[in-house]
């Protein structure tokens, strides 16, 4: 039985350490809510580094939900390109068109209607609620879990539902009364699991919470928070093939599997016994001349991909081609299949 934790006590140091330690990000200057909404959903599976440049682009680009909804998919997905989990993109276009068709396009203000919406969850609502409209309406993520299973010392493992419910319910408690601390709150929380308490190495000596952590107290930061069992990932052989023809390099659609929906240059996954040459057969091409292998590595959240890319030139071929400048400038790649490029240099 673990022994109830306050975290009514924790609001105070923390409000006070992260209103002078907190990042200059830049969603974090004028945080509507379109502006968190876009940046919690590129912070999914990336990192805040990684993440900035992509949204001043983003903003620059589509600054409100009606440009966002007016735009081109292909253009969407360019300026994504690299971020990965392209859905992400696709389902935050899918919202904001729902935006102006269900809520009059007037941002919804409540965790309900706004988990209506594609690829809004409990968090992000949560961080939507607390960050723009100053709402005590808690928000855990992968920082909020390990900051708290370690002040608790919990011994759940984090991922277990009734867990996560229990845990977002017990802070919406202790959240603050005024708009601006809830905002603070949430973002204090964010921020000392990114920059203090971190996965490996918590900086206990920095840390505002010490003297209320049981982790610390009992030296045990590395057993919390109590992870699921890894499971082994799926590793697949796969053929990008660079096709290259006088009009330039083969592009199409992929229809099934990870990456659905996303531009390729033709992909095959190997199924044993199977030989660039057969495939490439099995697509109706005969003539073509092998200029060039290269092997990479690519992982996703549940697969390995070991990637030889073969680069061909051919007369004719069954797709779609295009300039290499004009696949630069105008069509998204995703980076398994992106690097494929380097082959040419
Ligand atoms: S004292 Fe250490 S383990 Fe506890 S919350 Fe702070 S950084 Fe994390």
């Amino acid at each position: 039985m673990v022994k109830e934790y306050d975290f009514k006590n924790i609001v105070a140091p923390l409000l006070k350490w992260y209103r002078s330690n907190k990042r200059t990000l830049p969603w974090r200057i004028t945080p509507t809510p379109y502006r968190v909404w876009v940046s919690e959903i590129m912070l999914q599976q990336t990192r805040v580094e990684a993440v900035k440049d992509y949204f001043i682009r983003f903003m620059d680009a589509l600054p409100t939900v009606e440009a966002l909804a007016g735009c081109e998919e292909e253009k969407l997905l360019k300026l994504w390109e690299g971020l990965g989990y392209y859905s992400r993109a696709r389902n935050l276009q899918k919202a904001a068109k729902d935006i102006l068709v269900r809520f009059d396009g007037k941002f919804p203000t409540t965790a309900k209607d706004l988990q209506t919406l594609a690829g809004i969850g409990e968090y992000t609502a949560g961080a939507i609620c607390s960050i723009a409209y100053g709402q005590r309406v808690a928000a855990v993520d992968g920082n909020v879990l390990r900051v708290t299973a370690r002040l608790s010392e919990n011994p759940t493992v984090i991922t277990d539902r009734e867990y996560r419910k229990n845990l977002t319910e017990r802070l919406t408690d202790a959240y603050p009364d005024v708009g601006g601390d809830c905002a603070d709150f949430t973002q204090s929380l964010f921020e000392l699991g990114a920059l203090v308490c971190k996965p490996m190495n918590p900086d206990c000596g920095v840390c505002p919470l010490a003297k209320l952590c049981r982790a610390r107290e009992n030296g045990t930061q590395k057993l919390y928070p109590v992870l699921p069992e890894k499971r082994e990932k799926r590793r697949e052989d796969v053929y990008v093939f660079l096709i290259e023809t006088d009009e330039g390099f083969c592009i199409r659609r992929r229809e099934q599997g990870v990456l659905k929906g996303m531009n390729e240059f033709p992909t095959h996954i190997i199924q044993e016994g199977e030989s660039a040459e057969s495939v490439l057969n099995e697509w109706g091409m005969y003539a073509f001349t092998e200029i060039k292998r290269k092997n990479y590595r690519h992982i996703f959240t549940h697969i390995i991909w070991n990637i030889t890319c073969v680069w061909i030139k051919t007369d004719a071929a069954p797709f779609d081609c295009y300039a290499l400048d004009e696949i630069e400038e105008g069509i998204s790649l995703p980076t398994a299949i992106k690097q494929c490029v380097d082959i040419l240099t």
